[in-house]
């Protein structure tokens, strides 16, 4: 994929940075607020990172604040756990809130809204069944039509809504419905439902309500409350505006705008709370923060760095079709930032062992370089000795044309060490390789390299005699197909049943022991990896963040 490509439509679709900047300069505000308003009901995904850049870089960029709301106006689903780990999230992408809120804080400031729409003639209890409500209501081609509730005197209403809130009822017993339109095109306008009775306990107000407004009744009166100037969601909201403008008008409160984007998916994933729960929850993955998952937290523990996260949000930009972005984005986005900034050892898979039997020192200190790219990182020292691993697949011994690692006669060099030439190979009884006798070159050294002998293979290597075994876990996408929730069947029968691979008896040179969790690593020819947090306290345990190329482009997949 293009990198340029995703650029250009980042510029050309910017299309809310515009109506901020005229708003702005049109002198409609002095100065702008918007939110971000998850549902504490779950991990926040990728989908939810383009929503936090855009909602913050639009108050980086044209100043004012961002608030935390969380929209925690369904008691059922709602969790101090999901909570904490968004905050955890939002912060670890590097954006600060204004403040941090609560719908449920306006419980009463909503019910006191109630209060005045009822007050208005604008809002009546409804003691029909669900059932009968949604007959009513008609179709999208035919319109609805009132029952004989909706002629409700004032009083009656102010009464059974406040019994309503008293507990008097059970669930569904009552609803309170705004008095809008029966007949609108928009059925959201059909007199649409702004409180429901719900005996559940909430996780910040307990059990001091019973009834509980809907999305509809909270989200703009929140955003009116908090003066948040661009009130930004995504598409599936679109026929709600004209209920939140409705609701504004009436309340005369701050006039709140609302403006809508496409949500952003992600290939071979999904990103729905709903179904990252599920996949929770039947085990297919280790938590909400499995290196698998396309959470923030999943990807904070794969490597992945903010930066990374939040250059993949600007490349795929904002727009108002939706759109499926290719894994391989990301995980470009992952390479060009891990580049700049991993430092590199050496690992061996898949250990073969390289004696070099005329190498008399007995052992020596070799430089190396951090990382190329950053040269403030400086260098380490590795040991080398006359008995070293190399990966067995980068001997063969029956190479083809064009094969420059190593091969019986053949000489490659061995990263930030020497030449070495095949003379022997060892084998045991069954046939396998176990040991492959060299020579080296003396004066072939790197950087102090006299030989002037060229070769077009380098190996990366471990000390035979100084490393330490490590295990990596190799992760791959968790689905097999493009989009799962829209194949066939359920999305869990898409599961990717190679998405991880654990690789035991890896061998590092011994610089890594020293690894952090906050560390990155690229391991020379095998990809970017970080310290798992997890990790036990006598193994350590390293995650792969992605390839060095993509594999999966290659192979056609
Ligand atoms: P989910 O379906 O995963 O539960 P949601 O939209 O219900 O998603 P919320 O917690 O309500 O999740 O969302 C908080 C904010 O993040 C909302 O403004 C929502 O529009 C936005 N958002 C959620 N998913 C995406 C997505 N895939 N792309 C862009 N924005 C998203
Ligand atoms: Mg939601």
């Amino acid at each position: 994929m293009s990198a340029d490509k995703h650029v250009e439509e980042e510029k050309s679709l910017n299309f809310l940075e515009e109506i901020v900047e005229n708003d702005l300069s049109a002198g409609k505000y002095q100065s702008i607020m918007t939110r971000f308003p998850p549902e504490p009901n779950g991990y926040l995904h990728i989908g939810h990172a383009s929503s936090i850049c855009l909602n913050f870089g639009l108050t980086q960029k044209f100043g004012g604040g961002t608030n935390l709301r969380f929209d925690d106006t369904n008691p059922v689903t709602e969790d101090t756990e999901y909570v904490e780990s968004i905050k955890e999230d939002i912060k670890w992408l590097g954006f600060e809130w204004k403040h941090e809120l609560y719908a449920s804080d306006y419980f009463e400031t909503l019910y006191e809204y109630a209060i005045k729409l009822i007050n208005n003639g604008l809002a009546y209890v409804d003691d029909s069944t669900s059932e009968e409500i949604a007959q009513q209501k008609g179709t999208p081609t035919q319109p609805g039509h009132r029952n004989q509730y909706a002629g409700r005197p004032v009083e009656e209403n102010l009464q059974l809504f406040a019994d309503m809130r008293a507990g008097k009822y059970k669930d569904g017993e009552k609803v309170l419905r705004a008095k809008i339109d029966m007949e609108s095109p928009n059925m959201l306008m059909r007199d649409p439902i702004l409180y429901r009775i719900k005996h559940a306990h909430h996780h910040r107000t307990g059990d001091a309500w019973c009834i509980y407004p809907m999305y509809d009744f909270a989200h703009g009166q929140s955003d009116s409350i908090e003066h948040i100037t661009h009130s930004i969601c995504t598409m599936e909201f679109v026929p709600h505006r004209e209920v939140y403008d409705w609701l504004i008008e009436k309340l005369a409160i701050f006039p709140s705008k609302q403006y809508e984007f496409a949500r952003r998916n992600l290939s071979h994933t999904v990103t729905s709370k709903r179904k990252l729960l599920q996949l929770v929850n039947e085990k297919y993955v280790s938590g909400w923060d499995d290196p698998r998952m396309p959470t923030i937290a999943g990807y904070r523990r794969r490597g992945y760095t903010p930066e990374s996260i939040r250059d993949f949000c600007d490349r795929i930009g904002v727009g108002k079709r939706d759109n499926m972005v290719d894994l391989g984005l990301l995980e470009f986005c992952a390479r060009e930032h891990l580049n700049k900034i991993a430092l590199r050892r050496m690992v061996v898979f898949d250990p073969v062992k390289v004696v070099i039997t005329n190498y008399e020192k007995g052992s020596e200190l070799l430089v190396a370089e951090n990382n190329p790219e950053d040269t403030s990182t400086g260098n380490r020292e590795i040991s080398f000795s006359n008995e070293l691993y190399i990966e067995r697949e980068d001997f063969m011994e029956n190479p083809p044309k064009k094969y420059f690692r190593l091969a019986p006669g053949q000489k490659v060099r061995l990263k930030h060490a020497y030449i070495i030439q095949c003379d022997e190979v060892v084998k045991d009884e069954a046939g396998a390789v176990m040991q492959l006798n060299c020579t080296y070159i003396p004066e072939s050294k790197s950087g102090a390299d006299t030989s002037g002998i060229h070769v077009k293979g380098t190996l990366h290597w471990v000390n035979a005699k100084d490393h330490i075994a490590i295990r990596i876990n190799e992760y791959d996408r968790l689905f097999t197909v493009e989009n799962p929730a829209n194949e066939e069947g359920e999305f869990q029968s898409y599961i990717n049943a190679n998405s991880l691979t654990v690789l035991n008896g890896a061998l590092a040179e011994p610089a890594l022991k020293e690894a952090l969790v906050s560390d990155r690593f690229q391991f020379l020819r095998k990809g970017y990896f970080v310290l798992d947090k997890e990790s036990p306290k006598d193994l350590l345990v390293f995650n792969r963040t992605v390839t060095l190329k993509d594999s999966w482009a290659k192979a056609g997949k």
